[in-house]
């Protein structure tokens, strides 16, 4: 497994996903956008940003900026991470706005429009807003994800932010469970671990 592998998408959120971008699935720590390749494919699979803005992306960018802005990407999650950390497990109130300038300060270099296309949703026809943003230079590839993270903190309950209870598990969810008991990123990775390591623990208790 390598940063090509399909990225981690159990965050239930698009800003703890973006958070588990950087993750230890197995034994080998894999951060899927360490270079700009890996923020290309990530944002991707994210559905942040069209296939074609990235392909042309891909093209015209000079050597080394979209590595560059990776890099970016990088201090904008890991400064993010220690925000939801320090808040996560109780709403969110208006005390942290200042701890978010940094966010608002991305996010107003968007250049957000609309623009009027065939409506998508299959049942549907006629005309719908579609909204669109101005791709001027690679760096606008952060503002998508400033988007989201603004998004997190605006709508999200922060009560719902947990930590997977993995021992060495990094991975970050929101809880929407309807009895709010969920304990792991996935029982495919942790669930079935705790799961086996309890198992063991019962059998030796009981030789
Ligand atoms: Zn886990």
């Amino acid at each position: 497994m390598d940063n090509r592998s399909p990225a981690i998408f159990v965050g239930d959120a698009l800003g703890l996903d973006f958070l588990n971008s950087v993750a230890t699935p197995v034994d080998t720590p894999i951060d899927w956008i360490e270079n700009g390749e890996g923020l290309l494919c990530w944002l991707e699979q994210a559905g942040l940003v069209p296939r074609e803005t990235l392909e042309a992306m891909r093209v015209q960018a000079l050597p080394g900026e979209l590595d560059k802005i990776a890099d970016q990407a990088r201090n904008l999650r890991e400064w993010f991470r220690i925000f939801v950390r320090e808040h996560k497990g109780r709403p969110l109130t208006a005390d942290a706005l200042g701890e978010l300038e940094p966010l608002n300060r991305l996010i107003e270099r968007d250049e957000g429009y609309s623009r009027i296309a065939p409506r998508q949703a299959e049942t549907g026809e006629g005309l719908e807003l579609q909204p669109m943003r101005k791709w001027r230079s690679p760096e606008a590839l952060l503002l998508p994800i400033g988007e989201a993270l603004a998004r997190f903190v605006c709508t999200e309950d922060f009560s719902d932010v947990r930590a997977c209870e993995g021992s060495t598990c990094t991975l970050l969810f929101a809880d929407h469970t309807r009895g709010h008991r969920r304990r792991w990123c996935s029982m495919a990775m942790c669930g079935n671990r705790a799961k086996q390591a309890a198992h063991r623990h019962r059998r030796k208790r009981s030789n």
